[in-house]
Order: structure tokens, then sequence, then C-alpha cells
């Protein structure tokens, strides 16, 4: 059974598509198989796993806009790696638009990722930074949503959006969209700031907040640009090895929640509370 989640935030620059690529690499060399969908036209995700968008004749505007299979367009991202994507492209940034008049407009990727979804453990979706379209189809796609925080002054601005966005598409679209939890990313550990955020976002979000945090390491942002993950270019870095914690953190609570609440992976927690905001 497919764990689907989408990464999400609203604000550009937080570590969505940092830690799609990493923790995907992670979770595929740990033997899972692993489905990455670009969702952004910017095509980051894209090209930090090394595919050249500008050489592909189709992408996820095809799934999403045309209604072509998506099996068309995965491709595999290193042989002996069960790590998949479906690349994005720049037409993407159409296609909030071309949506609007579209018949099923906000549940496209979900449909389109129906046949293929048991093939993956993992599917991963990166969404572009905006609550539009786009992002909908991630979120009603998807069993459970990843929120990645940068531990920055004003990190909870945002949030409550963003949180409002979530609970609306668990009401029309998709009652088993789950808050699966948020990522401090970025953490400093030179300043008290970085601390602060932490704490603050643990006191209004508790448990939901994931144990680990991804320190700032400039290792991560130096390897996309060899068209590697930080799995292969530093895995002993600070990055490297909070990825790594992630993932495992990941696999832990996903098997916890199988095995005490198998109704949650089907999609049907309507009576989980929603998560409080108040205040943010
Ligand atoms: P988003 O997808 O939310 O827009 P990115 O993952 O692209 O954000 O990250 C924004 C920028 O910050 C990128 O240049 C990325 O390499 C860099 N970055 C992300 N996470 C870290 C980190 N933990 N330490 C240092 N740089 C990071
Ligand atoms: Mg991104």
């Amino acid at each position: 059974m497919s764990r689907i989640y989408a990464f999400a935030n609203q604000k550009g620059g937080v570590g969505k598509t940092t830690t799609v690529i990493n923790l995907s690499a992670y979770l595929a060399s740990a033997g899972l198989r692993v489905l990455v969908i670009d969702v952004d036209p910017q095509t980051n995700a894209t090209t930090s796993l090394g595919i050249n968008h500008r050489k592909l004749a189709q992408s996820i505007y095809d799934v999403i806009v045309s209604e072509v299979p998506l099996a068309e367009h995965t491709r595999q991202v290193k042989p002996n790696l069960p790590l998949h994507i479906i690349p994005s492209s720049p037409a993407l940034s159409g296609a909030e638009i071309e949506l609007v008049d579209l018949h099923g407009r906000e549940t496209r990727l979900r449909a389109a990722l129906r046949p293929v979804r048991d093939q993956y453990d993992y599917i991963f979706i990166d969404c572009p930074p905006s609550l539009g379209l786009l992002t909908v189809n991630a979120l009603s796609a998807a069993h459970g949503v990843i929120v990645p925080v940068q531990c920055e002054y004003l990190a909870l601005e945002g949030l409550s959006q963003l949180m409002t966005t979530i609970n609306l598409v668990r009401r029309s679209l998709n009652p088993g969209l789950d808050v699966r939890g948020l990522l401090m990313t970025m953490y400093d550990s030179r300043t008290n700031l970085s601390q602060q955020v932490v704490d603050e976002v643990r006191k209004h979000f508790g448990r939901l907040v994931f144990q680990v945090v991804v320190p700032r390491n400039v290792r991560l942002s130096e390897a996309p640009s060899y068209g590697q993950t930080i799995l292969t270019y530093a895995p002993k870095s600070p990055g490297g090895l909070a990825y790594q914690a992630l993932a495992m953190e990941l696999i832990a609570g996903d098997n916890t929640k199988r095995e005490a609440d198998p109704q949650s992976i089907s999609g049907s927690n309507e009576t989980d509370p929603e998560p409080k905001v108040e205040g943010v």
C-alpha cells in the first residue's frame, strides 16, 4: 500500500524541493519504491534529480491537462535505484488557468495516480509556492501533507492560511487528508532565533512537528548543481545525516500508523481533530 504525501507551503524557499529529493533518495536506497511528482513549473525537483526538462517531449503538464496516462512519463532517476520521477515543465505555469474550465479540475492528479499508485511504497508530490489549483490537486491526491517550515522570523505567518486550505480540501475533496508533519528546516545553531522558532512551532503544533530538525548546511544547496542528492554528494554532512534520520522517522511513524489504524491508510480518518491554528 503506497503512502502519498504532498510537500506544501505557499512560501517559496522553505525547503520543499530539497526535502522531497533527499528524503526520496534515502527511502529508495533502503529498497523502497519511490515516485516523485514535480508539480512546480519551476522544475527544481526535476533538474535537481538530473533531468533536463528541455529534452523532454512531455511532462506532468500533459498528464494533468491532457489526461495522458501517468505511466508514460515516469522515468527512473538512476539505474539500480527504485526512484522514479514524473518531470515538470515550464508549460505547467499555464495549467493553473487552463484547469479552471476543465472537468474535475481539482482531482485530475488523483485520477491519474489511481492506476499506478500501488506500484510504489511512497509517492511524493513537490508543490509550487502557491495555494492554487496545482497544490489543490496535490492535496486531493494525498494521504498526508508534509509542511517544511524555515527556522526564521515570522515562520508561522502563512501557516494558518495553509491549514485553512488543507481543511477546505479535507471537507470537500479528500476527507482522509492528514497533516503528516511539520518539518523545521535551515536551523542555524549559532543563533538563538532558530531555537526560538522551533520552540514556538512546537508550542502551536505539538506532536505534529517532526523530531528531526534539518540544519542549514551548504552541502544541501550544492548537491543539485552536481545532479546529485545529499546521499551520494555528502552523506556524512549534517544535512545528509538529518535527511537519513528523517527517512527513519517517517518510516517508523508510518509503520506505527499502519498497525494502529489501518483505516487511516485507506483514507477515512474524518474524525481526526483538525490542527489548532488559532492565533497563529
Ligand atoms: P522550496 O522548494 O520550498 O522553494 P528549496 O528546497 O528549493 O525550497 O530551497 C530553497 C533554497 O535553499 C535552495 O537553494 C536550497 O538549495 C536551499 N536549501 C534548502 N534547504 C537547505 C538547508 N537545510 N541548508 C542550506 N540550504 C538549503
Ligand atoms: Mg521547490
